[in-house]
C-alpha cells in the first residue's frame, strides 16, 4: 500500500536525474536541454526518460525589457541551475513567472525566482489560492513523511534487481529508480529551507500579455490535469506551452484529476494553431497526434466509468469493468516503465478520479 501511495505522491513532485548506477549521484537539475524555439524564445526541455517523479519543462520568453518564464521546477537548487542558463542568454531581469499549477514541481522555484529577482510577479489560475496550501499542502507532507523510507524501497528493488512489478528489472527501470532516489535525497534535503510562494496574480479564463510586438496568451480551457490548469499561446510564434494537460509519454491523470472534463479541455486545446508544442513533461511535439490519442484515452474511460457508475459498481467493480487494453498498448508499447506509469496513473489514480467525479455529481 505504502508503495502505491507515495509512488502517486511523488510525480506531484517529480524530478529526475539519470545518474550511472556505482557514481556519485549529480545534480539532479542537470539533465535539460535549451532549444531555441523562435527568435527569444527557449524551452528547457529535459533529457530523461519517463520517470515517476521529475522537474517540467520550461520556456524562457525573451522581450525587449524583461523575460517571461513558464513553470518553476521541483527544487530550489534546479531552479538556480535554470536561472544560470537563462543569464548566459540575456541579463534582462524575469518579470512573470507562470505557474501552470500548483503541484510541487511546477511551483517550488518560486522562491529562487523571487530571491533572484525581487520584483518579479507569479501568475497562476485563481483555484490555486486555495487548492495550494489544502490539498498541494497536504500531498507535500504525505510526500516528505513517505519519502525517506520508499528511497529506501526503491534502493532495494534496484540492489535486487527487481521491478516494482515484480518481474526483473529492464535497464530503464533501473535508471529511472536511481533517477527518483536522487530526486526523493534532494527533496528531502532541500524541504526546511522551502517556502511555498503563492501567486501574485491570479487568472480566472484569460490573461493577454504585450511586450514589445510580442502577444502571450494565457487560458484557462477547463478542468484537466487539475482544476488549476493553464497554457501558455504565442499565436504569432504558433507556440503553444500546455502544462501537464499534455505530459508525454504517459497522460498524467492523477488524484487531483478531472478526467470528465479532460477530454473538452483538450479538444479546446488543439483549437490552438500551433507549430510547436511544449508539453509539461516530455519532449517537444511538432504536431497533434499525441493530443488526438489523449484525447480518444480520456473520452474512453469518461464514458466507460459514467456507464459502470450507471450500473451501480463500485470503484474496484469499476477499476475490473473498465477495459483501456487498446490504448495501453498504445501508449506503453513494450516498456514495463511506462506500463507501470499507465497502471499508476491511468488505470490506477485515473479510474478513481473518474469513478469520483461520476458519483458525485
Ligand atoms: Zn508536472
Amino acid at each position: 500500500m505504502m508503495k502505491k501511495t507515495v509512488f502517486l505522491l511523488l510525480l506531484f513532485v517529480g524530478m529526475l536525474n539519470v545518474s550511472p548506477i556505482a557514481v556519485q549521484p549529480q545534480s539532479p537539475a542537470s539533465n535539460f536541454e535549451i532549444q531555441k524555439l523562435a527568435e527569444g524564445i527557449y524551452a528547457a526541455i529535459r533529457k530523461q526518460p519517463p520517470l515517476m517523479s521529475f522537474d517540467p519543462n520550461n520556456v524562457f520568453i525573451i522581450n525587449d525589457d524583461d523575460v517571461i518564464v513558464v513553470d518553476a521546477n521541483a527544487s530550489l537548487a534546479g531552479t538556480k541551475e535554470l536561472i544560470a542558463e537563462l543569464r548566459k542568454l540575456t541579463n534582462k531581469p524575469v518579470k512573470y513567472v507562470i505557474n501552470t499549477h500548483w503541484h510541487d514541481d511546477h511551483i517550488i522555484g518560486n522562491q529562487a525566482y523571487r530571491e533572484a529577482f525581487p520584483n518579479v510577479e507569479f501568475i497562476a489560475h485563481a483555484s490555486t489560492l486555495r487548492d495550494r496550501p489544502t490539498v498541494g499542502e497536504n500531498n507535500r507532507q504525505q510526500m516528505l513523511a513517505g519519502g525517506k523510507e520508499y528511497a529506501g524501497h526503491l534502493r532495494k528493488q534496484v540492489e535486487q534487481n527487481k521491478s516494482l512489478a515484480g518481474t526483473p528489472i529492464t535497464e530503464e527501470e533501473r535508471v529511472n529508480y536511481l533517477s527518483d532516489i536522487a530526486w526523493l535525497e534532494r527533496a528531502l534535503a532541500e524541504a526546511p529551507n522551502v517556502k511555498i510562494i503563492l501567486p501574485t496574480l491570479t487568472v480566472e479564463d484569460r490573461l493577454t500579455l504585450h511586450r514589445g510586438a510580442r502577444t502571450i496568451e494565457i487560458r484557462h480551457l477547463g478542468r484537466g490535469h487539475t482544476a488549476a490548469d493553464l497554457v501558455v499561446h504565442l499565436p504569432k510564434e504558433g507556440i503553444l506551452m500546455t502544462g501537464d494537460l499534455v505530459v508525454w509519454p504517459v497522460p498524467l491523470v492523477g488524484s487531483t484529476s478531472y478526467p470528465a472534463a479532460y477530454s473538452a479541455t483538450i479538444e479546446k486545446l488543439l483549437t490552438l494553431p500551433a507549430k510547436v508544442i511544449v508539453p509539461g513533461h516530455g519532449p517537444v511535439l511538432r504536431d497533434n497526434e499525441y493530443l488526438k490519442l489523449m484525447s480518444r484515452l480520456l473520452i474512453s474511460l469518461k464514458d466507460q466509468t459514467a456507464a459502470a457508475v450507471v450500473r451501480g459498481e463500485t470503484l474496484e467493480q469499476t477499476r475490473k469493468s473498465v477495459n483501456l487494453t487498446e490504448f495501453r498498448k498504445l501508449f506503453v508499447g513494450d516498456s514495463m516503465m511506462r506500463r507501470i506509469l499507465f497502471g499508476d496513473y491511468v488505470s490506477g489514480a485515473g479510474v478513481a478520479a473518474a469513478h469520483r467525479e461520476a458519483t458525485t455529481k
